[in-house]
């Protein structure tokens, strides 16, 4: 029997169409090697350049569209100097989040090399967490409220309901099941009203979970405990923003903004990202590293839930282990010098065939 996904493509701004494409090279690589799997893929504009080109980052007619679609597989979105008559930045991956209640924001680290961490030490699979980001409220909760930058003062709320509170912290203890069952609630619970009663949901939920160690811990340690040991962690969950400094530092323990997928899961959609934005900075040039969004395919396919998903989404690990463990193999921002396209062709030619990954998975 053959089990059928269809994506939508959203490669977007900046460096986001170079890497998309190589993900999705790696994914028909995939289908290609698997008997059973077929992936129909779909592409739309949406984020800075189409509102550049026709005036809406999101069109309505893209967005009535995404029920026909398993998964969303995006690259970037966003431009620096692409804003809103208000001065403010757009952002469509943020409106697609809130808009289709994509609440667990799973950003897993995992160090295939040991020399690529800044950290002495540290060997392939040492570092090894999944941060989850709640991503549908927080202290991103006010972010549309209008700015008056001429007023003497400003303020942000941080929203913190029950209702997305549980619903995240549950998923999180889910996922610490099948890993080394310990979750860590990140929070500044000592200072802020908003996270002691976020600590408290946590106390309920672990309660859930008596076979899943918890433990708390602020977030300014947290900051700190990342860089000294990083071991410690095994699943962590934190608010929006707290969620979004730190997957920034976690990333860059494992090589940077390249080496960190995403994936923000609802009870309905899925959106796969990398966790890097649009780089401007290096758009155009070919030399974006793609690992990350191949990454977030291959917990694309994990999250479609079928054997033989499951299998893709292993041979595209095995490969990135197998580039890995060759020192040379590297794009620039990580000290090597292949291109995003050497790169994506490297990941190609390391794939197993599908038996294979069938026996080692
Ligand atoms: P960024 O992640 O785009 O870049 C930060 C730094 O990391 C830059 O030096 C960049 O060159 C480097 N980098 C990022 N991804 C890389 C890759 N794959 N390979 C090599 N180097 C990489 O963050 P920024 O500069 O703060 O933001 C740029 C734009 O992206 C902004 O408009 C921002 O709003 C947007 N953004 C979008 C998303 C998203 O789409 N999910 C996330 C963050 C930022």
């Amino acid at each position: 029997m053959t089990e059928t996904f269809r994506i939508a493509l959203f490669p977007g701004d900046g460096i986001g169409p170079e890497v998309t494409a190589e993900a999705v090279r790696v994914l028909r690589a995939v289908e290609a090697r698997l008997d059973g799997l077929c992936l129909e893929t779909e592409e739309f504009s949406i984020g800075a350049g189409e509102f550049l080109s026709r005036g809406d980052p999101l069109p309505a007619h893209v967005f009535e569209r995404l029920p026909e679609f398993h998964a969303i597989l995006l690259g970037a979105m966003g431009l620096p100097g692409v804003r809103w008559p208000d001065g403010v930045e757009m952002t469509p991956q943020l409106d697609l989040r809130e808009r289709l209640d994509l609440y667990n924001g799973l950003r897993p680290i995992y160090l295939f090399q040991g020399e690529d961490s800044p950290l002495r030490g540290r060997h392939a699979g040492d570092i090894d967490f999944v941060l989850i980001r709640e991503s549908t409220e927080g202290l991103f909760s006010t972010r549309k409220v209008p700015r008056d930058l001429a007023a003497d003062r400003a303020t942000d709320t941080m929203l913190i309901t029950r209702a997305c509170s549980e619903r995240v912290i549950r998923a999180a203890f889910q996922l610490a099941v099948g890993r080394r069952r310990r979750v860590t609630l990140i929070d500044k619970a000592n200072v802020l009203p908003s996270m002691a009663f976020f600590r408290q949901v946590f106390d309920e939920i672990a309660r859930e979970f008596p076979g899943v160690e918890s433990d708390r811990v602020y977030v300014d340690a947290a900051a700190l405990y990342l860089v000294q040991r990083p071991e410690m962690f095994d699943v962590m969950v934190t608010e929006n923003m707290f969620g979004d400094i730190l997957s920034d530092l976690a990333a860059a323990l494992v090589g940077g903004m390249g080496m960190a997928p995403s994936a923000d899961i609802g009870d309905r959609y899925a959106v796969f990202q990398p966790s890097h934005g649009s780089a401007p900075d290096i758009a155009g040039k070919g030399i974006a590293n793609p690992v990350a969004t191949i990454l977030s395919a291959a917990m694309m396919l994990d999250w479609f839930n079928t054997d033989v998903s499951r299998r893709g989404a292993e041979m595209i690990r095995s490969a990135v282990r197998k580039v890995f463990s060759d020192r040379q193999a590297r794009t620039r921002d990580m000290g090597g010098s292949l291109s995003t396209g050497e790169m994506g062709s490297a990941i190609l030619a390391a794939l197993p065939d599908g038996e294979y990954a069938g026996m080692t998975s």
